[in-house]
């Protein structure tokens, strides 16, 4: 048999779930095909590589990242790379109401990374820059109501529902793998729960899912489930929710409710799963620590009223004593629970509490904040450490949760998940604390993924898919990637195809570009 490549002597994890078996994979044309161990030996073009000791399994499915536009430029190739040398040969973008498209042409929707007129042009700037993996991404409805509404704080009237259903299934056609809400985040947080059915029915149309990171998180998850639910349950599309937490402290220990409740959903017959992170940090922009209505008009609005006295004060009491129907990160924490993660102009710091770096200036920490957003023009990343290890763990297990990295690919010290999430749970929850199996674990990273985004041929060890495929050694694989050195890559994972073709060895990448985004 002609093969380019034949993996041998190793077992495989084929992304069902399925026990380990011993098997061999041959890869020729860029699709797979399943092979008795030790039954073939490629002729003379081949490369015949022993991967005794080692799991074979589907390339991961990165179910959550903000990389839109990371293969694009700005941070570095390390950081482009960072997702494929731990094994994800597709990542899923446009996550929490922001998509690379479709932008307004520089009105309204003018935002911080590059926008493109629609799904095309954004699959046309990823074709002409090269990437070591796939990308497909979701329409984000912030960006969609950008475009459409503005940055106002009112409700969309009927026409523009009907301009964004339009834009929507558009993109949908075009390869877009569903839509997603981020409802802390303006302007998404503006929109009622019937413009987001609206919407979500296109979606149902075309069987893709509604995607969403909850209007609250933290102590009023369950409202904000049960808003999601309805959304789903009216709009008849399938639902999934991004990041699953019950963070802040008057929410730990709320996953046993909401998990609960999306198990009965789901013995009742709906469709609905969700994705979540291997930590207890979450990360996120400065700006959504304050109170929506400081957003109204945008972030040359938000950075007037920062610079402004009465504003701020104002604000300070929002925090203080929460505004309904917003989520308040501060109020359920603490600026002691919030450090810089990125912030192009204030490196010193980066890695600080926003409540010790105002201490060690004799500022209140809302004025740090003001200062801090005003210098950098809006734009700074932080760390939240807001979440409880029980209900990370409760979420991890739950069989309808997959795993996705929410990795931000920023400037300065982003989260140590774009480059850690899959080599963490495979070192640390799988081997070290035996809370999955490997089966399981690559279940979630890969069949489980697959499926929800409709990715044909993927995320599965079989004759005839994609050659996508992860090589690790189960003893060894193990996250480097920390919060001081968030770009460390993995140890343990040996090899990384992407399409056939090696993309990445032992934590390097090899250069090769054989990625693009994906339509189907
Ligand atoms: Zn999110």
């Amino acid at each position: 048999m002609e093969l380019d490549l034949l993996l041998h002597g190793g077992r495989i994890a084929d992304g069902t779930g399925a026990p380990l078996r011993a098997a061999d994979v041959g890869v020729r044309g860029g699709t797979i095909s399943v092979l008795p161990p030790g039954a073939t030996i490629p002729d003379a073009a081949g490369v015949a590589l022993d991967v005794s000791g080692l799991v074979i399994a589907p390339g991961f499915v990165d179910a959550h990242t903000h990389s839109d536009t990371t293969a694009l430029g700005g941070v570095g190739q390390a950081a482009a790379d960072a997702a494929a040398v731990q094994g994800v040969s597709v990542e899923i973008c446009g996550n929490c109401g922001t998509s690379a498209f479709p932008a307004a042409s520089g009105g309204p929707g003018a935002r911080d990374f590059p926008d493109f007129p629609d799904f095309a042009a954004f699959a046309d700037a990823h074709r002409a820059a090269g990437r070591s993996n796939h990308i497909a991404s979701l329409v984000g409805h912030g960006t969609l109501r950008a475009a459409v509404v503005g940055r106002a704080a009112r409700p969309a009237t009927g026409a523009e529902i009907d301009t964004m259903r339009g834009l929507l299934g558009d993109a949908l056609d075009a390869g877009a793998v569903g839509l997603s809400t981020g409802l802390i985040y303006t302007p998404g947080c503006y929109a009622d729960t019937a413009e987001i059915t609206a919407l979500a029915e296109v979606c149902a149309e075309h069987g893709k899912p509604y995607v969403t990171h909850l209007r609250d998180e933290m102590s009023r998850v369950e409202a904000a489930l049960a808003e999601a639910v309805e959304i789903a349950d009216r709009s008849g599309a399938a639902l999934h929710v991004s990041h699953h937490k019950t963070a802040g402290k008057y929410a730990w220990g709320g996953t046993e409710r909401t998990l609960s409740l999306l198990d009965a959903l789901r013995s009742t017959g709906m469709d609905v799963t969700c994705d979540v992170y291997p930590y207890t940090a979450g990360s996120t922009a400065l700006s959504a620590m304050l109170p929506p209505w400081a957003h109204d008009g945008g972030t040359a609005r938000l950075l007037e009223r920062l610079g402004d006295p009465t504003e701020r004060e104002r604000m300070r009491v929002a925090i203080e004593q929460g505004v309904p129907g917003w989520e308040n990160t501060v109020g359920n924490g603490g600026w002691d629970r919030i450090s810089v993660a990125g912030a192009s102009q204030h490196p010193e710091l980066i890695g600080e509490t926003v409540a010790a770096a105002a201490d060690a200036q004799g500022l209140d920490p809302l004025e740090l904040v003001a200062q801090l957003l005003i210098a950098e023009r809006g734009d700074v990343t932080i760390i939240s450490h807001s979440m409880r290890e029980d209900d990370v763990r409760r979420v991890l297990t739950a069989p309808f949760t997959m795993i996705g990295s929410d990795g931000v690919p920023r400037p300065g010290l982003p989260h140590p998940r774009w480059a850690g999430t899959f080599a963490r749970i495979l070192g640390h929850y799988v081997r070290d604390l035996d809370l999955l199996s490997i089966p399981e674990a690559v279940r979630k990273m890969t069949g489980a993924c697959a499926q929800r985004f409709r990715l044909a041929g993927r995320g599965l060890i079989a004759d005839g898919a994609h050659a996508d495929l992860v090589v690790f050694d189960p003893e060894l694989v193990i996250d480097r990637a920390t919060f001081a050195e968030p770009l460390l890559p993995p140890l343990g994972v040996r090899l990384v195809l992407v399409d056939g073709h090696i993309v990445a060895r032992d934590g390097v990448a090899t250069g090769t570009r054989p990625g693009r985004v994906l339509t189907e």
